[in-house]
């Protein structure tokens, strides 16, 4: 058992790979017990979206759906599923479609692509990129239902999915009472009040390269896009996993984008976002999302360009 002075909390760190990143949890607890069960109701509310929202399985409650665009009718989903479609389309809207769940025929086009070693044909984007675009998505709030205007849509909430998570999780470690907690979701974080005699958690963010900010936070998120393992490289050019929704290519430019905001699911919608607007129409951007602020690093070619409202 523990070696804690009583009424005083220790700290516990749990870890699991979940939604194909290492998800970690970080809660300050009176006992192991209490702690263990944090991590278990936590680890297991991710599995259970990650049940309705994996675009890899056939049966998960999102392929179901997209499996009925195009036939006029309206699919009740469940709460998880619609609150989440809800936040994308409503990003969708503030960033003029930077932002866009409906990319999935794109983003599996790529998948495909980058397995292959083969770069698609123009016609091949081009079909694809005739099955996207979010106003083809409707929400009816009061009947918890979604439309899908046309066939052969697929939606892939890739790009917010794990903020998501991360948020849900949070929920069901303070229904435990727990007051100090952090959850990181694959570089989605979502905290709550600082570790108990502290006035903030740690947390480094960093341009990628050269420069590093320590920043002491707590009852906020933030969220990191950038350029990982996951891109495609043809021809000695290296395209992003992360689709210009214009074009319908990923990012040929490097970008990495921090994004600091109230909630753990939008932050992990504006980094992918603002990954996508770049710099200047960034800036105009996020006056739609009070209390947010960014971190961004450009490059194309030699050329670096930074812009950071983050303060501290
Ligand atoms: P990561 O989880 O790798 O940090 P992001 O949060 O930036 O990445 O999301 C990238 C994923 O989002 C892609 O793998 C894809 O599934 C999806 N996606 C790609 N482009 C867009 C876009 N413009 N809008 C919304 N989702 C996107
Ligand atoms: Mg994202």
């Amino acid at each position: 058992m523990s070696d804690s002075v009583f009424g005083q909390e220790k700290r516990y760190s749990f870890e699991k790979g979940l939604m194909g990143s290492p998800f970690k949890l970080v809660v300050y607890a009176a006992n192991d017990s209490i702690a263990e069960l944090a991590a278990a109701k936590a680890f297991g509310r991710v599995e259970e979206l990650n049940e309705i929202m994996s675009d890899y399985r056939d049966g998960s409650e999102i392929n179901r759906l997209s499996a009925q665009s195009g036939s006029g009718k309206w699919v009740p989903v469940s709460k998880d599923l619609f609150e989440i479609l809800d936040i994308s389309l409503s990003v969708s809207k503030k960033t003029k479609g930077a932002f866009d769940v409906t990319l999935g025929p794109v983003v599996q086009m790529w998948r495909h692509a980058t397995r292959k070693g083969i770069f698609p044909a123009q016609e091949e984007i081009a079909a694809a990129m005739q099955k996207t675009g979010y106003s083809k998505m409707k929400l009816n709030r009061k009947a918890s239902s979604v439309l899908l205007t046309q066939k052969g849509m697929r939606l892939d909430i890739g790009g917010l999915g794990k903020g998501f998570a991360a948020e849900e999780a949070i929920k069901e470690v303070k229904k435990l009472g727990i007051t100090s907690a952090m959850m990181d979701a694959g570089g989605k974080i979502v905290l709550t009040n600082p570790p108990p005699g502290t006035d903030g958690w740690n947390i480094n963010i960093s341009n990628g390269s050269d420069s590093l900010k320590a920043l002491k936070l707590s009852n906020i998120s933030l969220a990191t896009s950038g350029p990982t393992y996951r891109y495609m490289e043809y021809n000695g050019v290296r395209y992003s996993h992360i689709v210009d929704p214009v074009t319908g290519i990923g990012l040929l430019f490097h970008v990495r984008t921090t994004a600091i905001c109230p909630n753990g699911t939008i932050s992990d919608a504006l980094a992918t976002a603002f990954s996508v607007a770049g710099i200047e129409k960034t800036k105009k951007m996020v006056r739609k999302f009070p209390g947010t602020t960014v971190w961004l690093v450009e490059r194309k070619g030699d050329r670096v360009a930074e812009w950071n409202t983050i303060k501290q």
